[in-house]
């Protein structure tokens, strides 16, 4: 679906290179590909093996990077960032990644995720002394690292992710070494691949795939990977056997052809499609997915109700990010302007309009609306995932919980609010049979549906609308 006017955004992606003389080009193709999770922000730092060189800035990766920047970027090892700013959370400083100076050397820092005990670690560290020279919570780590007492940068780093709770895919870039880190549930995806001798780490596959580099396995929960000079190391600092990786993933935020612990993100939202078909079935004419999410799941419905897959919607490509506005007034004008039905296709038909989510209905009732207004004779909405009912802590921007439609009303209500025939959600049981992941119950996040979080929940952690995250 259109994030951007849906309320449903993904918070960060991150990539890193070790070993590439065209670390900073390689980073800039791989942040590109993983520009659809945060278009907010983009930032690149370089080692050069003496010094940590960085650049960074609000906007998308080619506009961060349109003015020869890379070239000032030279070294062989970087990490990289792009961010979808949360409100309030906008701004410079909060660009990724953040680059730390001491005595000892340089640091910087890119994250995917978010911490749910930043604010009291934060309280802590300034009561002893700490300042704080952003809003957002990535710079606890590096804070906790520079207190740790430990003698080495790998001991520091394991004594500061004992401490961190929540979602988290780090990289760590000093002089002299990558670091990697996944919190203990693996609740956002990280992938390690090889390009010739260099080691090439990016939130999703597709990223590896867009450089050329071959997918060696994906990064493990708890697992911390250190890469320099001697070459990798890899070693756990936390067990956890309730694995959780987020279920949006798979819905919604990846792209269809990135690989997500060996599942492609195209392929579960298909066998998603033929769930519903098989659990939510209805006489109609033509299927039709909302681009671009939707798309294959609307695939999978029509493949096993054996009504005809057609585009009965279009997206219009080049509206600009002016269009992308927070009040609901420009929301709705957003929906306009970024979809289209198509009316030969829909004209006098009966309509099974797949979709991905339901975040406000908001968006819903518009498509539903401009269906009807093509000509459609019936719209059934088929939804791909289950009702969301709770805000997300781990990084994913999605409303608080008085915004959530399905927080406050039934779904034989929210078929009437947004106008549609009939509606139907996939069950719990079979999103995660569809997506078919290889462990107990999954191994996946459902807390935006079911409400069972799988950390702690901190008394002070605050909705991510209210705080920055990334
Ligand atoms: S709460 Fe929902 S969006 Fe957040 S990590 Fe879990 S499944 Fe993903």
């Amino acid at each position: 679906m259109l994030a951007e006017i849906k309320g449903l955004n993904e918070e960060c992606g991150v990539f890193g290179v070790w070993g590439h003389e065209k670390a900073a080009e390689l980073t800039y193709y791989g942040l590109h590909s993983l520009q659809h999770r945060g278009q907010e922000g983009a930032g690149i730092a370089v080692s050069d093996q003496e010094t940590v060189n960085i650049h960074k800035d609000t906007g998308l990766v080619a506009e961060v990077f349109q003015n020869d920047q890379l070239k000032d970027l030279k070294g062989t090892a970087a990490i990289g960032h792009v961010r979808y700013a949360t409100a309030g959370g906008g701004g410079y400083e909060n660009v990724q990644p953040l680059h730390f100076r001491s005595q000892t050397g340089s640091m910087a820092l890119a994250h995917n995720g978010n911490l749910v005990n930043a604010t009291a670690l934060k309280h802590q560290l300034e009561n002893q002394g700490s300042i704080f020279q952003t809003t957002s919570d990535t710079e606890v780590l590096a804070h906790l690292i520079k207190r740790s007492g430990f003698s080495t940068l790998k001991d520091q780093l394991k004594n500061a992710l004992s401490m961190v709770k929540g979602a988290y895919a780090f990289l760590l870039l000093t002089e002299d070494s990558l670091m990697v880190a996944l919190d203990p549930h693996g609740l956002r995806p990280l992938s390690i691949g090889l390009l010739g001798d260099a080691y090439v780490i990016a939130s999703e596959t597709c990223a590896l795939d867009i450089v050329g580099a071959k997918h060696e396995r994906d990064v493990q929960p708890g697992e911390l990977l250190v890469i320099n000079n001697d070459g990798i190391t890899s070693e756990r600092f936390a067990y956890n056997a309730n694995r959780a990786m987020c279920s949006m993933e798979y819905i919604y935020f990846s792209r269809p052809d990135s690989n997500i612990d060996g599942i492609n993100v195209h392929s579960a939202r298909k066998s998603m499609g033929k769930q519903l078909a098989s659990e939510a079935p209805i006489e109609a004419d033509v299927v039709t997915g909302v681009p671009d999410s939707s798309i294959s799941a609307a695939i999978g419905y029509a493949e096993q109700s054996q009504i005809p897959y057609e585009l009965g919607l279009i997206k219009n490509r080049y509206v600009g990010r002016t269009f992308i506005q927070p009040s609901q007034e420009l929301r709705e004008q957003g929906v306009k302007m970024k979809l289209s039905a198509v009316r030969k296709i829909v004209e006098g038909k009966r309509v099974v309009m797949v979709d991905d989510s339901i975040v406000r209905g908001t968006t819903s009732r518009r498509i539903v609306n401009m269906l009807r207004e093509a000509g459609a004779t019936e719209v059934h909405v088929r939804i791909s995932a289950p009702p969301i009912k709770n805000p997300c802590f781990y990084g994913i921007d999605t409303s608080t919980t008085e915004e959530l439609m399905a927080s406050k009303h039934s779904i034989e209500e929210m078929r009437e609010i947004i106008g549609a025939d009939s509606l139907y959600f996939i069950s719990e049981e079979g999103l995660v049979n569809a997506i078919g992941r290889p462990f107990e119950n999954g191994g996946q996040c459902m807390a935006c549906f079911t409400g069972k979080y799988p950390t702690e929940i901190y008394p002070d952690t605050a909705h991510p609308h209210e705080k920055v995250t990334c």
